[in-house]
């Protein structure tokens, strides 16, 4: 078989694997075409799921990233509720077989098999009313839950759980977020903005406790929860509660194939396996991304946009197709009526800049590193983020002394970067 001409199985129906699929046909993928995951439904984009879709009910439907037209007219043969339970391969093709004995045969394959919600392991997790929130199914039986309201207790300071406080607290709803970390987003913004989201939910009704972690779930075995047990020994009573954790890569395919997996799927910048043939992307992979101050590094990321552009250029590694540079990873969070906007990595930053204030509930915070801007977090700044994006995209800078002015739009301030010493030299 030509490369062309080789059936590609991508396995995880979801943003990734929507994206790699479409993207082999647009960089001129002549061969069969399979795109296909275990739940029930076509293919959806979870991003609503804590936020709007939440609040209204998901109906899947409209949550599809494309019409089956769009999947018909390409060829791609999209197969819904299959679960691959086994994957074998020599040199790259192989076999998949489903939970139901079904054989696929391949020429390429590509994993795209997301994560799973992480699970907590305490007495009474798995109470009635103790929810995770992952799919549009999960999704679905939260809003029903949401509908009489009553005391919710989220476990986690990080975006799905607090995207899901502030939708139920919009509901009506009486709200207590318990996280371990001493300050909310931890893992996704700097302290700046930690702060201003632990006192815009403050501001809102809903009571946060820090630096704790629940010990056990309260309730009768075959009934519903009725409260959080916490470190301390206090209770906090619950009618819900939900478990936003983080994310747990799956990739029991992959280590059942031999491949290197440290918390993710290990890939290299053009998105092979450690098998050099195989490719994945998305949420379970773990990719090389320089990292301000810590030069390259591999990281897992779970955002729509990576998860995008990875696809693309695992496509494009299957296709032979030269790869336009990665743009910088950005990501969304919407709370109440508060857009979060991130651009690039501001975990190595040795500084800050910011601008406007936190208490008008509009301001971004840049970060630096060796004086050179390589992030921003930005707060009802659409605008600043654009600005800031494009930058880092095009390899500009933003001179610190130009990035506090609220009177001079960002974007006037973008200038080439200057040389480094080493590229002078
Ligand atoms: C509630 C929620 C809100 C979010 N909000 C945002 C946001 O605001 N902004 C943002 O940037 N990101 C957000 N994200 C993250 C974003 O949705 C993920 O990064 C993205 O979905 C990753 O896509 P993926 O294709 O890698 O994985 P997934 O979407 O998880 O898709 C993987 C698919 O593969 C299937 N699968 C796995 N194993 C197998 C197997 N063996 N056989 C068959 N199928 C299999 C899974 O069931 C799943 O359907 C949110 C996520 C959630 C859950």
């Amino acid at each position: 078989v030509s490369a062309g001409n080789s059936s590609v199985l991508v396995v995880g129906a979801g943003q990734a694997g929507v994206q790699l699929a479409a993207s082999l046909r647009e960089f001129g993928h002549e061969g069969p075409i399979t795109l296909l995951g275990d739940e029930q439904h076509q293919p959806y984009q979870r991003p609503p799921l804590s936020k709007t879709g939440l609040s209204a009910g998901p109906v899947p439907a409209a949550l599809a990233f494309r019409t089956p037209e769009f999947y018909a007219d390409r060829d791609i043969d999209v197969v819904v509720g299959t679960h691959i339970a086994e994957l074998q391969t020599t040199d790259g093709s192989g076999i998949a077989t489903t939970d139901d004995g079904r054989a696929i045969a391949f020429d390429r394959l590509a994993l795209a098999t997301g994560a799973r919600a992480r699970r907590l392991r305490v007495p009474g997790s798995d109470l009635r009313g103790v929810h995770h929130l992952r799919t549009v199914d999960d999704a679905a039986a939260l809003h029903l839950a949401l509908k009489r309201s009553g005391r919710l207790v989220v476990i986690g300071g990080g975006f799905i759980g607090l995207e899901v406080a502030a939708t139920a607290r919009s509901m009506g709803w009486d709200v207590h977020v318990v996280l371990a970390d001493d300050r909310l987003l931890n893992r996704s913004v700097g302290p700046v903005v930690s702060e201003f989201y632990l006192q815009a939910h403050r501001r809102r009704g809903v009571t946060v406790h820090l630096a704790i972690t629940p010990t056990r779930f309260l309730g009768a075995a075959t009934d519903a929860v009725t409260g959080v047990e916490l470190a301390d020994g206090s209770v906090l009573p619950a009618d819900l509660v939900v478990i936003g954790i983080g994310a747990q890569p799956r990739t029991e395919l992959a280590e059942r194939l031999g491949l290197e997996v440290a918390d993710g799927i290990v890939v290299d910048a053009g998105g092979l396996t450690s098998d050099g043939v195989t490719v994945a992307a998305g949420d379970c992979v773990r990719c090389p991304t320089p990292i301000p101050g810590r030069g390259p590094d591999t990281v897992r990321f779970e955002a729509v946009n990576t998860a995008i552009d990875q696809a693309k250029v695992a496509a494009a590694t299957i296709t032979g197709t030269p790869v336009v540079r990665r743009p910088p990873p950005w990501f969304w969070s919407d709370q109440y009526d508060l857009k979060l906007q991130v651009a690039g990595l501001s975990s190595g930053a040795d500084d800050v800049v910011l601008r406007g204030d936190p208490a008008d509930e509009s301001f971004t915070v840049l970060y630096y590193f060796q004086g050179r801007l390589v992030s921003a977090d930005c707060v009802n700044r659409p605008t600043d983020f654009l600005a800031v994006k494009a930058c880092l995209s095009a390899d500009h800078d933003v001179p610190k002394e130009a990035a506090a002015d609220l009177g001079t739009p960002l974007k006037r301030s973008v200038r080439p970067r200057q040389p480094t010493l080493q590229a002078t030299a």
